[in-house]
């Protein structure tokens, strides 16, 4: 089989989409996460009263121990999720983000539903889906609140997302561009599509289907994709 498709029987059984959003649906060039990462170190540098150095390696830590900076800062420091939420989206996505026509025509010849699996919080990812004029196509927001605070690349996440789905995790395909949430799900039977933009792929540390822009998912994935909107009548 070609490394970088997905298999037939995993296109057969899939029943959804599932996209992540920073760096995902957007490009990394937009400057949106690196703006609330900025946040974040600012956030941790504040409440542990660390200089900004010293909190970014306090993020790495908990980053590599949690899977994320707020799952140590809940469970180390005590730190109160929405707060944190708020500090760190406290920015108008608008000045990063804008429609992309592209992504909603891509979204609307997908043959099975698309949702959004997220370690970002859903009021957060709910106002980059509308930034990029997308939110009215995106079945369902499975953020990190659902999951405990305990997101990707935690298995638990994955499955209890397909479980919410009324689905198991191989019905699921993922679109992701951080490389070890992608080896969680393929770990886990779940297909996942490399959402790369330029990033030199290495064969060895992360094999299989990549694209460089979400909106070329067809070109890996193509069973998954009917005709444009407006080539049914031009048939009929
Ligand atoms: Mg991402």
């Amino acid at each position: 089989m070609d490394p970088a498709a997905i298999a037939p029987h995993q296109v057969q059984r899939c029943r959804v989409v599932l996209l992540d959003v920073d760096n995902t649906l957007y490009h990394p060039d937009t400057g949106l996460l690196a703006h609330v990462d900025t946040h974040i170190t600012r956030y941790v540098a504040a409440v542990l009263g660390q200089p900004e150095d010293e909190a970014n390696r306090t993020r790495v830590a908990y980053t590599r121990e949690f899977g994320t900076t707020l799952g140590g800062l809940i469970a180390r420091d005590g730190v109160d999720p929405s707060d944190y939420h708020r500090a760190i989206y406290d920015l108008d996505v608008r000045d990063h983000v804008t429609t992309r026509p592209a992504l909603k025509a891509m979204l609307a010849r997908l043959r099975v539903p698309a949702a959004v699996l997220t370690n970002a919080d859903r009021h957060y990812a709910r106002r980059v889906l509308d930034a990029l004029g997308i939110r009215d196509q995106i079945w369902h927001v499975i953020d990190i609140e659902s999951a405990g605070y305990r997101g990707k690349p935690r298995l638990g996440f994955y499955v209890a997302a397909a479980q919410a789905l009324g689905l198991r995790p191989d019905e699921c395909l993922l679109v992701e561009d951080t490389p070890r949430n992608i080896a969680a799900a393929r770990a886990l039977g779940m297909p996942a599509v490399y959402a790369r933009w330029g990033r030199k792929q290495s064969p060895t540390d992360l094999p299989g289907p990549a694209i460089d822009d979400i909106i070329e998912l067809e070109s890996v994935v193509p069973d998954l994709f009917g005709p444009a909107p407006g080539d049914n009548e031009a048939i009929a």
